[in-house]
């Protein structure tokens, strides 16, 4: 990190830059600008800002610095074009993948240019809100490093994201300046060993499972606020999400959220966390609506905080990679078919399988309702959305029908069985059988068959769980049949009687 001399022919007390320092790995515009001032020897904080912003306040915000574009010029684009120092030296990169093309290009020329009072607002960040104010934070671990490398500690933009809340380094809590101690008048540079123990807020160090959390909360922020030139659709975000939440078992078959079950899920993933500055959305999720869940899994602004989905993505998805592989596949399968297409893939596959049911297989919307185990009133009313056409019940029966409701009579199918199977009435099934008196005798035989043998079965084991109990008991046993086979069946109730006594 040695000072490197810029290939202008700067004077010494020119408005210009003397030198300019590397800026390092990772390592924000506003920590650059601090050691540059440190190194300049200037005794105003302006001076150095006026030197490399041409702007007396511009590189003091730490956050959205504005004259960026001049930055870029003054430093002859030694440390990246504008563009390239907003995407990966400030905020602005952990921003960007959340807006659309408009909304990013939209801050980013407001960065490049003069005046950056519009920024949060464009990124939807309401001052009155929470996550809109961002403390700088540092890991103490990083500044004693920091110094032993360097000779100076630095600002690590990633500890800034306001997602991120542990140093993946050193695994160690971050720490946030307080409040009073933040650089808010635009009139200090400031580097973290500058600050006095006592101007940090100390975070209760959280456990171990806690930290492994926050780990993997720090990792997906690493990821998505490297996506350069990346806008996520915020659609597509959410069939990614309702994906996920369906491959846990957490939506019921029309597609929406099992709620209640995911909130607990939630709270107990990350309800530990909802003490830390920015988090406390979680808490949210203890109200019945849901929350922040709520919101994400059912209909949202655009411009939700990242915060929120950053939670949530930690919450549904095991690894970057699932992550990654579950949004493409959505953005394809929208290429494709469009939202048809999405919402058949979270689960109104039974839309669609009603539809092939009655229009292919021609059966009837109660029967396919049956096969797919939703209420008949269900299937009627997709069906009317859907416009899939189905037939009422027959109300009179065709040869085709007669033959194969005379085919299951013959079998000896139950009464039920025979409804379910010819999707007719049980008085248009009595009205065929009144007219053909040797059918219903040849169906009433049957079925007094598969009733008497269903009752024997059922009479042997129940002798053979009461094994030793007189029949007296036994007929006050709830479906004991004793008094039906009495009737019917006599001769083989004698016959099997004393099995009882052995
Ligand atoms: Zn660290």
């Amino acid at each position: 990190m040695e000072p490197q001399l810029p290939n202008s022919t700067g004077e010494i007390f020119s408005s210009y830059p003397a030198f300019l320092p590397l800026i390092t790995d990772g390592e924000t515009l506003f920590s650059w600008a601090a050691r540059y001032h440190r190194l300049s020897g200037n005794s105003l904080a302006k001076q150095s800002s006026i030197q490399l912003f041409g702007d007396r306040r511009a590189g003091l915000r730490h956050d959205f610095p504005s004259h960026l574009q001049k930055l870029a010029d003054i430093t002859q684009g030694q440390i990246g074009n504008a563009e390239t120092l907003a995407y990966e030296r400030t905020l602005f990169g952990f921003f960007a993948p959340f807006q659309d093309v408009q909304g990013a290009s939209n801050v980013l020329s407001q960065m490049h240019g003069k005046s950056v009072e519009k920024v949060k607002s464009a990124l939807g960040l309401l001052p009155s809100r929470l996550g809109a104010f961002f403390p700088l934070k540092s890991c103490q671990d990083c500044i004693r490093d920091d110094l032993r490398k360097y000779s100076v500690s630095r600002w690590h933009l990633e500890h800034q994201w306001p997602s991120v809340w542990i140093c993946r380094s050193h695994h160690r809590m971050l720490h946030a300046l307080k409040r009073e101690s933040q650089p808010r008048d635009l009139r200090r540079w400031l580097l973290p060993e500058d600050l006095k123990a006592e101007e940090w807020t100390g975070l209760a160090t959280s456990s171990g499972a806690m930290k492994k959390k926050l780990v993997w909360i720090a990792e997906l922020s690493a990821h998505i606020a490297h996506l350069r030139d990346q806008y996520f659709d915020h659609q597509l975000l959410r069939y990614a999400y309702l994906l996920r939440a369906k491959d846990r078992g957490w939506l019921f078959t029309d597609g929406s959220v099992r709620l209640a079950q995911v909130r607990q899920i939630f709270l107990k993933y990350l309800g530990g966390l909802d003490e830390l500055p920015g988090f406390e959305m979680i808490r949210s999720v203890h109200a019945e609506h849901g929350g922040m869940l709520g919101l994400l899994m059912r209909q949202y602004d655009w411009r939700r905080h990242p915060v929120k989905h950053l939670l949530l993505i930690a919450f549904l998805f095991e690894s970057v990679a699932e992550f990654d592989a579950t949004y493409e596949r959505v953005r394809q399968t929208n290429a494709q078919g469009g939202t048809d297409a999405l919402e058949g893939m979270i689960g109104e596959v039974w839309k669609f399988e009603l539809k092939r049911l009655v229009e292919f297989e021609r059966r009837s919307l109660s029967g396919a309702a049956l096969v797919l185990g939703i209420p008949l009133c269900v299937a009627i009313r997709v069906a009317k959305q859907e416009g899939i056409e189905y037939q009422k019940r027959p109300h009179v029966l065709d040869a085709t029908l007669k033959e194969k409701i005379r085919k299951m009579i013959i079998e000896g199918l139950g009464i039920e069985e025979i409804l379910r199977e010819s999707e007719i009435k049980k008085t248009l099934l009595r009205e065929f059988m009144s007219r053909d008196p040797a059918l219903r005798d040849a169906w009433r035989m049957k079925d007094f068959e598969r009733r008497r043998n269903n009752y024997r079965t059922n009479f042997l084991e129940l002798i053979d769980r009461y094994r030793g109990i007189p029949v007296k008991r036994l007929r006050k046993v709830s479906g004991n049949g004793v008094s039906w086979l009495h009737r019917n069946d006599r001769e083989w109730l004698t016959e099997n009687l004393p099995h009882m006594k052995s």
